[in-house]
């Protein structure tokens, strides 16, 4: 989806005023790239008509306003037609919460209630139960039971002899009688929609009276995804969407579609195979990631889930007191190197993923290991205090560290630029971040 978009976004960045024919040229990319990206059709047309009534009725046609005005409205629309707002899982008054995945064979349906029951344990101490309710191949329920090992949490099965109708009665009472506060059903899916998988899914749904069921789809599969999203919606009631395998080389039109289509909110992302591999999905982030302003509060969000809250306060103070030094610095490495791909992280900073050659960046942890090389061989004294750096003890730090003079300079020189940059910060001057400026 973004390539095109982005493109046409940024030629109208660069404009300061925008005219008819601008919004015109713009709207087109704009269907398009929708379509390219596997977005149904409807849901484009009334999305770009939504953008361009706003944008011409009450920005261009005085042609006045920048072309940040039109960005806006695009986010906007886009941030609407995925849902406005972040809707987490709708409890039960009286415990249990019941929750039933469904979906087709594959979706990742069982991986996803390993991925839910962790979250729930993870967020508010909960104690699930989860029901074995796919019995048409053994391997499904030994899956199931290989994650709640995994996560401490009960499964319930009775084999594949059983229909899952009764395994999920009894398992409901299980729950009801062991006060668990969640009861995560996995049911079976089909390669394709099927009569009898939807009678079956509608007599648990019957003895279950669920809280939620969470349709669980394949974000690979495109178009084909709003398709079945339609007909479990229609014979189910879905209260709710999970979009899996985001990780991948995907398009998210099969997001932006399904909200639109079915009505039901998006709630989750899979963003990969282990059981932490889930977000919480939230709009307006999607939106700004698919428009290429980046993605900036979730990277925030996993800076902070992965910063040792109280090293970031010591850095803060430091960054106030102007007393980031080199041993900072190397922390600061070590924390960045713990984040996880670091090509990952730099492409939500927003302006990153327009950068020219951004696709092929890689960060080198050799790189970073040899940073670290040199820091280590300089004196506590000199990391203290960087001033002291003349060049014979860079040449004593290089010949230490088995670099080359040049590279010592080279760190010492992106270290001097990290410490403006949080001295900048600290005043509260964002523009310090790459990429702010272009916001
Ligand atoms: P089910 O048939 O709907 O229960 O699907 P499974 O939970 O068994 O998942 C099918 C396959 O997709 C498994 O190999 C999972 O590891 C994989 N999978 C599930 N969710 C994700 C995800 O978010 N990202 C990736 N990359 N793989 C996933
Ligand atoms: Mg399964």
């Amino acid at each position: 989806l973004t390539d095109r978009l982005q493109q046409a976004m940024g030629r109208l960045r660069r404009k300061g005023k925008v005219t008819e024919a601008d919004v015109k040229e713009m709207m087109r990319e704009i269907r398009l790239a929708l379509l390219e990206a596997d977005v149904n059709l409807q849901v484009v047309k009334e999305f770009t008509k939504n953008v361009r009534e706003r944008a011409i009725g009450v920005e261009v046609l005085d042609s006045l306003s920048p072309a940040q005005q039109i960005v806006k409205i695009v986010d906007e629309e886009l941030t609407k037609t995925l849902g406005s707002e972040t809707v987490g899982i709708e409890k039960s008054p009286k415990i249990p919460t019941v929750i039933m995945m469904v979906g087709l064979q594959g979706a990742g349906k069982t991986t996803f209630a390993g991925k839910l029951a962790n979250h729930l344990i993870k967020t508010e101490k909960a104690r699930p139960l989860m029901i074995a309710g796919d019995v048409y191949r053994p391997a499904a329920i030994d899956q199931l039971k290989v994650l709640g090992q995994q996560l401490d949490v009960p499964v319930f099965d009775m084999g594949t002899e059983v229909s899952p109708v009764e395994i999920v009665r009894q398992g409901m009472a299980l729950a009801h009688e062991k006060k668990n506060d969640y009861v995560l059903i996995d049911t079976a899916g089909r390669l394709h929609i099927d009569e009898h998988l939807m009678d079956e899914l509608s007599q648990i749904k019957e003895i279950a009276q669920p809280n939620e069921i969470l349709l669980v789809v394949d974000a690979m599969t495109g178009q084909d995804a709003v398709n079945v999203a339609e007909s479990f919606n229609k014979q189910l009631g879905i209260t709710g969407v999970v979009i899996t395998k985001l990780d991948g080389d995907t398009r998210g039109g099969a997001a932006l579609s399904i909200r639109a289509v079915t009505g039901a909110p998006i709630k989750f992302t899979g963003i990969g195979e282990k059981l932490t591999d889930l977000e919480v999905f939230h709009p307006d982030r999607m939106s700004s990631r698919i428009l290429g302003m980046g993605d900036m509060l979730t990277l925030i969000e996993k800076a902070q889930q992965d910063f040792d809250e109280k090293k970031a306060e010591e850095l803060a103070t430091k960054m106030r007191e102007n007393t980031f030094d080199f041993n900072d610095f190397i922390e600061q490495l070590d924390q960045v190197m713990s984040m996880g791909p670091l090509e990952d992280l730099l492409k939500m900073i927003p302006g990153m993923s327009q950068v020219q050659g951004m696709e092929n960046f890689k960060v080198d942890p050799k790189d970073v290991a040899r940073k670290k090389a040199i820091v280590l061989s300089m004196t506590n004294a000199e990391r203290e205090n960087p001033e002291l750096l003349n060049p014979s003890r860079r040449r004593r730090i290089a010949a230490g560290s088995g670099n080359s003079v040049v590279e010592v300079n080279r760190l010492i020189k992106q270290f001097k630029e990290s410490q403006k940059m949080m001295q900048q910060m600290s005043k509260g001057n964002m523009n310090a971040i790459p990429g702010m400026d272009q916001m």
